[in-house]
């Protein structure tokens, strides 16, 4: 089914609210990059405005929500860009979360390391030859951003990334994004399953809860098939190749939902 969008009917999104409302505990799930703030041309620009700032923080204090920050970024990164403290935040698209001043990191990545570091350098050479791309290794993953490249090279690129991670198949996989290659490592694991984990750290279960998602690549899919019917899921984006329940348009259209809930009125007003 293709999804909703979640401003389009008045009646549909008073419901939402209202379930909202009554429900204990909120898990809210956020993608950053294409769903905090919108894509740039380097993953370094895409910075968090002050507003959208305040908002994450205002939502972090409530004592309903459990902000949950979702991202393919690296910890470090995401961190740093985000400012704000006591954040529950997935990162590294689910092998590494940080929760109450912990860290956990998936166990058989550990022992990835040396593996992933080798081919990071390889990848890093490459990134060097050729200007418009560039290579970021985040410890666990490596993206190889192509954002830049021109258009009939982007196959070379593809194809020469391949054959370097070759050597390392089946320890590793390549996965697609929106103009990024992932090299990250092959086991059953992703931003879906960490959700889960997140719900069970927390023991969602024991009270009545309601989980919401928003994020707009392909990595969020995986969250979205996981959380299913009785979530809010929201892609960020107009395409209809989603699992998600609805969508909005853009990172405007995201805000303009967390500005509702973090009055805590669950309030739809057509007019505002
Ligand atoms: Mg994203």
């Amino acid at each position: 089914m293709p999804p909703t969008y979640l401003y389009g009917k008045e009646r549909a999104l008073k419901n939402i609210f209202k379930k909202l409302e009554n429900v204990q505990k909120i898990f809210l799930f956020l993608d950053y990059d294409g769903t905090l703030v919108p894509i740039r041309k380097l993953p370094a620009l895409a910075v968090i405005s002050p507003e959208t700032r305040k908002l994450l923080r205002q939502l972090s204090e409530q004592k309903k929500i459990t902000l949950v920050i979702s991202t393919g970024r690296a910890h470090a990164d995401i961190n740093r860009l985000l400012g704000l403290k006591n954040l529950t935040i997935v990162s590294n698209h689910g092998f590494q979360i940080h929760y109450k001043g912990k860290t956990w990191v998936h166990p058989k990545v550990n022992k990835m390391l040396p593996l992933l570091n080798e081919l990071s350098r390889k990848l890093n050479v490459l990134g060097k030859s050729i200007n418009s791309v560039l290579v970021e290794n985040k410890k666990y993953t490596v993206t190889v951003h192509y954002r830049n490249v021109p258009v009939d090279q982007i196959n070379v690129v593809k194809n020469l990334v391949a054959s370097m991670s070759e050597k390392y198949f089946p320890f590793v996989k390549i996965t697609y994004g929106k103009k990024v290659l992932e090299i990250r490592p092959n086991i059953v694991w992703n931003k879906g399953l960490a959700v889960q984990k997140v719900l069970r750290t927390f023991h969602a279960q024991k009270k009545k809860y309601s989980a919401v998602y928003m994020g707009d690549d392909t990595t969020d899919e995986d969250a979205f098939k996981v959380l299913g019917r009785n979530s809010l899921t929201v892609k960020v984006g107009s395409s209809k190749k989603t699992l998600a329940k609805y969508f909005v348009r853009n990172t405007d259209e995201v805000l303009q939902f967390l500005k509702i809930i973090v009055n805590g009125n669950y309030q739809w007003n057509s007019d505002g």
